[in-house]
């Protein structure tokens, strides 16, 4: 048995992973500025702190702990990342909170950090092809992300390395491609696109509002396979940086076409102004087969049916 924290696990992926890491028989101590807003945590101990606070990570990271999985971060959907309002705040946060674990982890001697990356940091300029993106992992330099949120993780991931080069530091990194999936935030304006297109499926009887021209195009994971994705490459002896994600790449058109197809909705397509992100973007998934001779396989329309059945109970409850 392993004791592990899970830093983020108030939110929609450390909460899984929480999940996941007791049905495999560790010891779990979740840790969060918040608690979950959708379950109970399954872990043994959950902590409520502030992880920009040093004292806060000096304590609940203490040297009993065995890994330590960092998923905290200050993120949301396209209308608080792009919009650029939250920029400040973003890279302020999670920067500060990656600084402080970075050095309390190589003081208690923890034996394994997972960093929790994303495919944000890679650059905009391969990425203007909604038909051809190109996010191998070996293309994220020369870097350009399109938001400031892609580059604190850009950042974060180097402060990792260096930490791993220069103290010792054991990390793996995953860069996340478009996490979905029960218990993640449906509603408010956090919430990413296939849960905001459920929710305006499941609400809307002739029409449903859809930010650009639709065509931009984008590949989702279902969670359950990035949680499986995260212990496997903490299991291997790969440090990454390495794409989670699926390579079944869609434009967001036939996003809304395939969650109007569970319920056979026939609804009208209204393209309004918002903010988009890059034109395009798929996981390329040849490095994480070569290097754990696995990857993900879930049809995605799989994955959108259980979610639209998550989110169809909390609007009826
Ligand atoms: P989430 O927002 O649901 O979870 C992040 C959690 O971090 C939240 O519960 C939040 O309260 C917590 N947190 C933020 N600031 C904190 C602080 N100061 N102290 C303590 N806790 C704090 O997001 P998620 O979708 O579960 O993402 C988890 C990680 O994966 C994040 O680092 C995110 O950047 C990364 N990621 C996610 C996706 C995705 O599609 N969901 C894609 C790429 C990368």
């Amino acid at each position: 048995m392993k004791k592990c924290v899970v830093l983020g696990a108030g939110g929609f992926i450390g909460g899984h992973l929480v999940t996941k890491l007791k049905s495999l028989g560790n010891w779990v101590r979740g840790v969060d500025i918040k608690y979950h807003e959708y379950k109970k945590s399954d872990s043994d101990e959950f902590i409520i702190g502030d992880l920009r606070n040093y004292e806060c990570v000096n304590l609940v990271i203490d040297d009993t702990i065995d890994e330590v999985y960092q998923l905290a971060a200050d993120m949301g959907g396209a209308e608080f990342v792009f919009s650029g309002e939250n920029d400040s705040e973003i890279m302020h946060n999670s920067a500060l909170i990656n600084l402080h674990i970075c050095d309390v982890c190589v003081k208690k001697n923890i034996k394994k950090v997972f960093y929790s990356s994303s495919a944000c940091m890679y650059p905009e300029h391969n990425q203007l092809d909604p038909n051809n993106p190109n996010c191998e992992e070996s293309s994220a330099y020369p870097a350009n992300p399109d938001s400031e949120y892609g580059w604190e993780k850009l950042f974060s991931e180097r402060l990792y390395l260096a930490y791993n080069r220069n103290k010792g530091l054991n990390v793996r990194i995953a860069r996340f491609h478009n996490i979905f999936g029960p218990l993640g935030t449906w509603n408010g304006g956090r919430e990413k696109a296939p849960a905001a297109i459920c929710r305006k499926v499941l609400t809307s009887t002739d029409s449903i509002e859809i930010f650009g021209t639709g065509t931009q195009t984008r590949s989702f994971l279902y969670v359950d396979e990035c949680v499986e994705g995260i212990i496997r490459l903490m299991d291997s002896d790969f440090i990454g940086p390495v794409n989670i994600g699926s390579d079944e790449m869609v434009t967001i058109n036939e996003l809304v076409d395939l969650v109007s197809s569970i319920e056979n909705k026939n609804l009208k397509k209204n393209h309004i102004e918002g903010p988009l992100g890059v034109a395009g973007r798929n996981s390329d998934n040849r490095l994480i087969y070569e290097k754990l001779g696995w990857k993900p396989n879930m049809k995605l329309i799989d994955g959108l049916r259980k979610t639209y059945e998550w989110i169809k109970k909390q609007i009826n409850d």
